[in-house]
């Protein structure tokens, strides 16, 4: 995973993380604790530095109350202490620096853990399916990306730990107890037993509260993400409270299921402090007596007490651990459903493997035969028919909701059809990896994104090779020569995320430039002028016409001068195309066509200058 800037190489990556992702079969349940341990993988030697500390740590500890039972007899004896008042501050520090060194080393981890899971989660997010991201909140996936893994890092760093350290200290003292005073330990177990069972059956409600709290968390996110997003409808609608008051009911559902399961914590302290301090007075008490009756010497009683701490305190430490693991649990189910999301059929394929077949150079390049396309329940394209020669302009005209956007999701393989075939260069698209299928054809779509970056960065996206030449080029027949001059710092200007300090326009010429520099064999235009000028508009309707000469141009259109500048109108209505023809050969025989033209095509200056 050391080159991550070429496509190939990501292509290269992905199956590397298909593989690596759970062993356990598609939605097949809630995580276990083993699936906890698996995060640790790649870990394994700081793990194991960590664990060699705390564990020697540990010992050293269960040494000292053995110590203190010696110190104890030593002064009852009369004698000499001061070797075992040194040896006894020196365990402490020993085991306080052997600790801190371990838990640094599993905080180490937990970043480590952190970072694996976000690399692999951004991976796969980029791999994932179109349509399945489409029918996502993407908030909600940032909020799996952004704090599940922190839960899982805090899980991590801050419950390991915890276990083996109890585990061992319980083991040790119990052993130790046992060799002391097996009567009296039993009375010390049989009181944690209790205590334990009452534990365990309060874990499993803060499992599913926290499960609660983490959903409400990820709707949160989703909320405001959209809200910010499109801040500026919400302030004309004077929604700013409504929509804050939409987000804090997620807000509060977080809160609530906070508290729920803050109250089952509650019960579980004190349910550990009273099985604690009962068994210590139970301890004193029957102690006490066998002290007094001869069977048992005061230093025990000392060391057993302390012993007795060893093996209750930590409880609390366990309790902890418990929940962390809990919650733990809850967000690795949360991580582990967007890794499991469906990516495209390219990122599961060696990157060899995208060979497309040999050019044929037949007149057809695009053939759309008899294609249907539904989301979900409702029709959107019912038996679509019509091709794209090699060369020339086509324009794809039709009401709003028709169809057109999802007729180019289809020709970019963001979708399949549900039947009939499309064709480019006379294969079917359907067994063509996506990848190499795309690298054929530049798309402009309808709301031009801006991506990260400088204003060159955002032209190369798709050929990041094209030299200075082909970049004035294409930024002269989009018209934005002038705009480079204008700004500060010409094709290094970094234009902002969302391209706020571009106007539409603007973004919408970067976008076909940006898919003109790529030089494909077919460019999908997705209302491409939509935000244009007429003088731009009928500039760019030039430029589209030059370029048609050369390669193949689809182009939905909205704009009059554009569909007359087409050599072919494929008119769509409501999922099916209704016509296909010249301009006149349309207005002639496709009452459809006039109406379109009349009612809903808008005319720009020139054109009715023109008419
Ligand atoms: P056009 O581009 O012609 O305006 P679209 O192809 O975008 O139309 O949409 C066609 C129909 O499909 C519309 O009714 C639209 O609501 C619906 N649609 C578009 N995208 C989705 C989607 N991702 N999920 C569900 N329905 C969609
Ligand atoms: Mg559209």
């Amino acid at each position: 995973m050391t080159d991550r800037t070429g496509p190939p190489a990501a292509a290269v990556t992905a199956p590397a993380e298909a593989g690596a992702t759970p062993a356990r079969a598609a939605g097949s349940g809630a995580p276990r604790i083993v699936d906890l341990l698996r995060l640790l993988r790649g870990s394994g030697r700081t793990v194991g530095a960590a664990f060699a500390l705390i564990v020697t740590g540990t010992v050293l500890g269960l040494i000292q109350p053995l110590l203190t039972m010696r110190l104890i007899d030593r002064v009852s004896a009369g004698e000499a202490i001061a070797s075992l008042v040194v040896m006894l501050a020196v365990l402490f520090l020993a085991q306080a620096m052997l600790e801190a060194g371990g838990q640094y080393l599993l905080d180490v981890t937990g970043e480590n853990v952190v970072r694996r899971l976000r690399r692999r989660l951004v991976e796969r997010l980029l791999f994932v399916r179109v349509q399945e991201l489409d029918s996502r909140r993407i908030g909600d996936l940032l909020s799996r990306v952004g704090t599940d893994t922190t839960v899982l890092r805090d899980m991590v760093a801050g419950s390991f730990v915890q276990l083996v350290t109890v585990c061992l200290t319980g083991v040790g003292a119990a052993g130790l107890m046992l060799w002391i005073d097996p009567v009296m330990f039993l009375v010390v177990a049989m009181t944690l037993v209790v205590a334990a069972v009452a534990v365990t059956g309060v874990m499993v409600g803060i499992r599913s509260s926290t499960e609660q709290a983490l959903a409400s968390v990820g709707t949160m996110t989703a909320d405001l993400e959209r809200v910010l997003g499109g801040i500026r409808t919400v302030r004309a609608g004077r929604a700013e409270l409504r929509e804050a008051e939409r987000i804090g009911a997620d807000v509060d559902a977080a809160y609530t299921a906070g508290v729920r399961s803050a109250r089952l914590g509650s019960v579980v302290g004190p349910a550990i402090e009273v099985a604690v301090n009962g068994s210590f007075l139970f301890v004193l008490l029957i102690g006490a007596v066998r002290v007094s009756n001869g069977s048992m010497a005061v230093s025990e009683l000392v060391a057993f007490l302390l012993l007795a701490t060893y093996l209750v305190m930590p409880l609390a430490g366990l309790f902890s651990a418990f929940s962390l693991i809990q919650r733990g649990l809850a967000s690795l189910g949360r991580v582990e459903d967007v890794l499991r999301l469906p990516v495209e059929e390219t990122a599961n394929a060696p990157a060899n493997a995208t060979a497309l077949p040999p050019v044929t150079g037949a007149p057809v390049l695009l053939d759309l035969q008899d294609v249907s396309f539904s989301y979900g329940e409702r029709p959107v394209l019912r038996g679509v028919s019509f091709s794209v020669p090699r060369t020339g302009l086509i324009a794809l005209v039709g009401r709003s909701g028709a169809g057109k956007t999802t007729i180019v999701s289809l020709v970019e393989k963001f979708y399949e059809p549900d039947g009939g075939r499309i064709l480019f260069d006379g294969t079917d698209i359907r067994g063509i990896d996506p990848r190499a299928h795309r690298a054929r054809m530049g798309l402009v779509e309808q709301h031009a994104p801006l991506l990260h970056g400088t204003l060159r960065d955002n032209l190369v996206y798709a050929a990041p090779d094209a030299g200075e030449e082909r970049i004035r080029e294409a930024l002269r027949m989009v018209n934005l020569e002038e705009l480079v001059e204008r700004l500060p710092d010409g094709l290094r200007t970094e234009v902002a995320d969302r391209g706020f300090s571009l106007s539409g326009g603007e973004r919408q010429r970067v976008a076909i430039a940006r898919a003109l520099l790529a030089r494909p064999e077919l460019l999908l235009l997705d209302e491409p002028t939509s935000q244009l000028d007429p003088i731009n508009e009928r500039e760019l309707t030039d430029a589209l016409r030059e370029i048609s000469r050369e390669r193949a141009l689809l182009v939905v259109a909205h704009r009059m001068s554009t569909v007359r500048a087409a050599d072919r109108i494929v008119v769509l209505d409501d999922g099916r195309v209704s016509s296909v023809g010249t301009h006149e050969q349309l207005l002639e025989k496709d009452p459809f066509y006039r109406r379109l033209t009349t009612d809903h095509l808008t005319r720009s200056a020139t054109d009715r200058s023109a008419a």
